[in-house]
């Protein structure tokens, strides 16, 4: 099955015509648009072109219209004109305005380049953030009291987290008779928003080119006319003295070509087309995840980007769900998206903590089609029973497999013993930012006990059982610990060094744990998983197994056995052929591998917890484990049907 991108606000794809446009620049019309001999006035041919181009679409007849790297580039060299102009008006004595105001949801790349540029210029200008109200759009009251003292204000037309449109007539109104000069950060705007940038007051406005089907490293920035300018790009003169170097011929053509079919129409979808896709998405995650709640408003947003969060659910979970299920999404920004910080955006507008810090952004370009848009829905559909199957969501009805396992918050464990048989439970170290998830689990389980190794000594039984299986709780000098059956035992904080010597001095405890005991301790500071009182880290022991060696491996060992360790939604939404062990499990298969020794190729989406897993077998002295590098998302998925040595 291929992929499904749904994450077009990040970027985009190349449009087939602008990958053609490129290649014929580079093939044939590969020419310096400097130079004044035939080859060089084809490619000034080119760049005019385009540029009276660029110029129709945005309703910019008049005004500077310069191509650059992107919008990051159109940002800085807007913001440098604006601070050079500020500074001059200063010198000058006329009024210029005190405040640096930008919208309290801009990218990330307009209040650093104001900062940066404020301070590199010794301006010492204050920069103040333009609140948004719950609906993400500026609070225009606030404007129109700073709008006064405001030097420069900064808004962008619409949001790359949310899809939020700006009332940007709403802006215009409230700087009237302001001083300010005015940029708006068109980048998610073409495309898909009108624009006639020469009939409003905004003097500069940047572009990215990646964000719709043209190649990275493209953008422009228009100037209106009049406006101040300062180039950021000395050097050989080239687009007329404002930004210099060798223009980027093949991405400005490719840019063309985009520009081009934005033109002539009937290439890229209209806007109640799109608007149709949002529906049938939204439906299709309604569905899917009960509880679902959208943190942006339709009726104020794009129609191509949906940012939603699910209760109970972590973005990242989320988020690596999707990716398993083939579906790209991001979580908040794509800048922010490797960090599970909650998102700034959707603070600014007020939103609960869970929500910003459990976002998920979903979006789609103008090109999206319905066969696509159907099949991301059927995805959606999978990634929903994947989640009811692992437990995971309010409608679940089938209890969880019983067995141990495993929850990790905060660098802290809390261990959850579940007999399938007799559907008892007992909770061992809870934590309260767990009791959603750990309640979510329960389903189906009478809980019979929560118990806790930092208590100093618990009143109650001595032992638990749990149908077949036992619980029993030892209390020494060190500090309190549960041993289950003769396999695992609970040792809360307690390191393996003092509870081997705790071992040595207590005859008790040296009766009571059998060796090759597993320990499951408390926190991540004595393991990530679990450890044995032996266990120790063997240094440059390499358990790294590149894709490309993976079929000479799986040759050279028949008997190997692959095991997907991500999580147990996100193997259902994959379906993998290969054993799921998710590292919430791990401690409760790793006696039945010790008991017969496998070779054992961990896999997950990236590589981070096959390498966790294969490391913890490792210092628990198994010689065989290893780790798939760059996991499923480089090497995809390893598809062989192995049985479970178990
Ligand atoms: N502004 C917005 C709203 C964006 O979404 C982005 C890209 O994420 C940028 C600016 C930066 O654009 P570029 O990647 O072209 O520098």
């Amino acid at each position: 099955m291929d992929t499904i991108d749904l994450d077009s606000n990040a970027t985009t794809p190349i449009l087939p015509a602008a990958l053609r446009a490129a290649l014929q620049v580079m093939e044939d019309q590969y020419g310096n648009p400097s130079s004044v001999h035939g080859t060089g006035l084809r490619a000034k041919t080119v760049l005019d072109e385009v540029r009276a181009c660029a110029r129709r679409v945005l309703g910019a007849p008049t005004g500077r219209l310069m191509f650059t790297s992107g919008a990051t580039e159109g940002i800085q060299t807007a913001v440098l004109s604006a601070l050079c102009a500020i500074r001059a008006r200063r010198a000058e004595g006329a009024g210029a305005g005190s405040l640096l105001v930008y919208g309290a949801t801009e990218h990330k790349a307009v209040p650093e380049s104001l900062a940066h540029w404020n301070a590199l210029l010794g301006l010492d200008l204050q920069l103040v953030a333009l609140p948004v109200d719950a609906d993400g759009r500026h609070d225009l009251a606030a404007m129109r009291a700073l709008a006064p003292d405001a030097a420069f204000v900064c808004t962008m037309a619409a949001n790359n987290e949310t899809g939020i449109v700006s009332d940007l007539d709403g802006i215009a109104a409230a700087l009237a008779g302001s001083p300010a000069l005015w940029m708006v950060d068109c980048v998610q705007a073409l495309g898909k928003l009108p624009l006639a940038l020469a009939n409003t007051r905004i003097d500069y406005a940047p572009f990215s080119g990646h964000k719709l089907y043209a190649p990275k490293g493209t953008g422009m920035l228009y100037v209106r006319e009049g406006a101040p300018f300062t180039p950021l790009l000395m050097g050989g003169g080239q687009e007329g003295g404002q930004r210099s170097g060798t223009e980027n011929m093949p991405g400005i053509a490719a840019l063309g070509a985009v520009l081009a079919a934005l033109e002539a129409g009937g290439t890229f979808r209209t806007h109640a087309e799109l608007c149709g896709f949002r529906e049938q998405v939204a439906d299709a995650l309604r569905a899917a995840l009960p509880g679902v709640v959208f943190n942006a408003p339709f009726n104020h947003a794009l129609p191509t980007t949906l940012n939603f969060s699910v209760p109970g659910l972590s973005s990242k979970e989320l988020l690596d769900l999707f990716d398993a299920a083939d579906v790209r999404v991001s979580g908040g920004s794509a800048c922010s998206a490797k960090a599970a910080k909650p998102s700034y955006v959707l603070d600014a507008m007020g939103l609960p903590v869970w929500r910003s810090s459990s976002a998920v952004r979903l979006s789609y370009g103008p090109l999206m089609d319905a066969a696509t848009i159907t099949e991301a829905c059927a995805c959606i559909a999978r990634c929903g029973q994947a989640l009811r199957a692992a437990g995971l969501l309010d409608t679940s009805d089938t209890p969880v497999a019983g067995g141990l396992l495993q929850l990790t918050a905060n660098g802290a464990h809390t261990w959850l013993v579940l007999d399938a048989a007799s559907r008892t439970a007992a909770v061992i170290d809870a934590q309260p930012a767990l009791a959603p998830r750990i309640a979510a689990l329960l389903c189906g389980y009478r809980p019979v006990a929560s118990l806790s190794t930092r208590a100093e000594a618990p009143a109650g039984d001595d032992t638990i059982a749990l149908g077949e299986r036992t619980l029993r709780r030892i209390v020494s000098a060190a500090g309190v610990c549960y041993l289950l059956d003769d396999t695992h035992a609970f040792t809360g904080t307690m390191a393996p060094a003092s509870l081997a010597a705790m071992l040595l001095a207590d005859d008790l405890l040296a009766d009571d744990l059998p060796a090759g005991m597993l320990l499951c301790p408390a926190t991540e500071a004595v393991a990530p998983f679990c450890t044995g009182v032996q266990s120790r880290r063997e240094e440059d022991v390499d358990l790294h197994l590149a894709a490309a060696d993976l079929a000479t491996f799986l040759a050279a060992h028949p008997d190997a056995v692959l095991v997907d360790v991500r999580e147990t939604f996100e193997h259902a939404a994959a379906k993998s052929d290969a054993i799921n062990v998710p590292l919430g499990r791990l401690a409760q298969q790793i006696p039945a591998w010790l008991a017969r020794p496998v070779p054992l190729v961990f896999f997950c989406r990236a590589g981070n917890r096959s390498v966790r897993a294969a490391q913890c077998l490792r210092d628990l002295g198994y010689p065989m484990a290893w780790s798939l590098s760059g996991g499923v998302a480089l090497a995809g998925t390893p598809q062989r049907p192995f049985a479970l040595a178990a």
